[in-house]
């Protein structure tokens, strides 16, 4: 933060005095106003400027600082700094809702996002997730037209079910994310009462050079809770900001909260073979076959002085990896390295990364340059590598640490199916091993509620989507979403 003395009579944005933060120049107290009056042209000006771009998805969110304290030891997978035995790496957390924009209320029902920036003494490290394991699409071809489905039409501007549940039914991938998201987690009661998931597969490796395939967990030491349909919407009506408000009134009030940092390994080999394609992003890993092992835990103990400048600035990036992580071959994740850091260079600006909430808490050397806003600069050195003048330089060859072989033709194919992979499996196994009867029968009216204005074809077609997903979840999600219709329900 800049120096600011509050006691300090108001100045322009150049430290000259201001003559009156109430007063306009105007010829005669009656006559019009002058364009030379700096402090009215500077402040409307700068008004008109205050909105940057919102995030097109994940507009509304908020978030803390904290400290990520590694407890146990996981050396053998990772010989990252920050996941080090006894490393404590000070951090900053942002939670979003996916689909709103930025004045939208928190409970609305939705995917919740989960970002974390570690600021390490590699670099910074940031895992970009969601309170889900799962994702709607697999392939990012998908991704643009999936949020525009979720987001608003073009002719009302209004959101629409019919819209969302075209895209859906239309793309089967999506079963298991929407089971997730119409079942309890797609309420959670608080940003505190949620998991957070890396979702992607990541890589780690480790000092001998033996490669993992890593997925990250965040397991909410505050307890899972959900809000009811009902408390939901009374609250979107009566606190639009109710996550956001709950957050920072905890940490305010010293009750910080906490998260179990925990990972699921696949040594590098068993990628081939897994029975689920380990990178398809529609899938978990069964925990019965790579169960959680913790690795630390970090707590939320630190407000943001400034919401714009440290949350609404903050960027987050899966393409932010350091020595001992990487990512895989995901092609969600692929995606995202690119997207992420454009989307804040169109946000926020070339520089953006010298921001104080973005910038690294190691020195950085980096032979990008200019650009809107840049002041880290490099001085007089060289501007170009290689150079004879003394300035630092990479140059390593051969295969990478963090890297995986591929080959073939170039395509455009589904992924390769693995032995049981297909659309709808893992959402059955939620939908009937996880979930009770009680939480089923809230799925189902959930779902069914949300009929009233779906029109055909796409009202058969969620008959049938989760029929397929479960025979019964699927006749009775029919049953009740006729009847809140009024159609004819046949047998009944
Ligand atoms: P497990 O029985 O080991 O895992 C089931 C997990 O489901 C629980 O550990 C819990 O995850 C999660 N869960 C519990 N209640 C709900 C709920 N109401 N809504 C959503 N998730 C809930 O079996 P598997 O690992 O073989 O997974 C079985 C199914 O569980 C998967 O198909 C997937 O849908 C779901 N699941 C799996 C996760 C994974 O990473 N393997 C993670 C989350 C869900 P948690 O402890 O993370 O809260």
């Amino acid at each position: 933060m800049t120096e600011f003395d509050p006691k300090r009579p108001s100045t322009t944005e150049v430290g000259a005095p201001r003559e009156s933060d109430a007063h306009s120049l105007s010829l005669g107290p009656n006559g019009p106003l002058m364009l030379h009056d700096v402090a009215l042209v500077q402040k409307l000006a700068r008004f008109d400027r205050e909105r940057i771009p919102e995030r097109s998805p994940h507009a509304k969110g908020s978030g803390a600082f904290g400290e990520f304290e590694v407890t146990e030891d996981v050396s053998k997978y990772t010989k990252a700094k920050l996941f080090q035995p006894g490393t404590k790496t000070p951090m900053l957390a942002r939670f979003s809702t996916v689909a709103g924009e930025l004045g939208s209320p928190d409970t609305w029902r939705d995917v919740r996002g989960f970002s974390l920036k570690f600021y390490t003494q590699d670099g910074n490290f940031d895992v970009v997730g969601n309170n889900t394991p799962v994702f709607f699409v697999r392939d990012p071809m998908k991704f643009a037209d999936f949020i525009h489905s979720q987001k608003r039409t073009p002719d009302s501007g209004l959101r629409d079910a019919n819209m969302q549940w075209d895209f859906w039914t239309l793309s089967p991938e999506s079963s298991h994310q929407v089971s997730y998201l119409m079942g309890d987690r797609g309420l959670p009661k608080t940003w505190r009462n949620m998991n957070g998931y890396s979702s992607h597969t990541y890589q780690w490796d480790n000092e001998d050079g033996e490669r993992f395939w890593v997925k990250y967990h965040f397991i909410t030491e505050q307890g899972m809770e959900y809000l009811t349909n009902d408390e939901a919407e009374q609250l979107a009506g009566s606190d639009g900001d109710y996550h956001r408000r709950d957050l920072f009134d905890s940490i305010k009030k010293g009750d910080f909260p906490s998260w179990s940092v925990e990972v699921q390994i696949m040594p590098y080999e068993d990628a081939k073979d897994y029975r689920f394609n380990p990178f398809d992003l529609t899938k978990v890993w069964s925990k019965k076959d790579y169960p959680r092992i913790k690795v630390g835990r970090f707590t939320l103990n630190q407000n943001p002085v400034n919401h714009f400048a440290q949350i609404e600035q903050a960027a987050f990036s899966p393409s932010n990896t350091v020595p001992g992580t990487g990512v895989s071959p995901d092609k969600m994740l692929l995606s995202r390295v690119f997207s992420y850091p454009d989307a804040q260079r169109n946000r926020i600006g070339t520089n953006y990364n010298q921001l104080p909430v973005n910038a690294p808490v190691v020195p950085m050397n980096s032979y990008d340059k200019e650009g809107q806003m840049e002041f880290n600069h490099s001085g007089d050195a060289p501007v170009y590598a290689p150079n004879s003048y003394g300035r630092a330089y990479q140059d390593t060859q051969g295969p990478v640490d963090n890297g995986w072989e591929a080959d073939g033709e170039l395509v455009r194919s589904a992924y390769t199916l693995h032995a049981e992979d297909d659309d709808f499996g893992q959402a059955h196994t939620l939908v009937r091993d996880v979930f009770d009867d009680a939480a089923r029968e809230r799925l189902v009216a959930t779902v069914a509620g949300m009929m009233g204005d779906v029109e055909e074809p796409v009202l058969s077609r969620v008959f049938q989507y989760w029929k397929n997903i479960d025979q019964e979840v699927g006749e009775c999600i029919e049953k009740a979403a006729k009847e809140n219709r009024g159609d004819d329900v046949p047998g009944a």
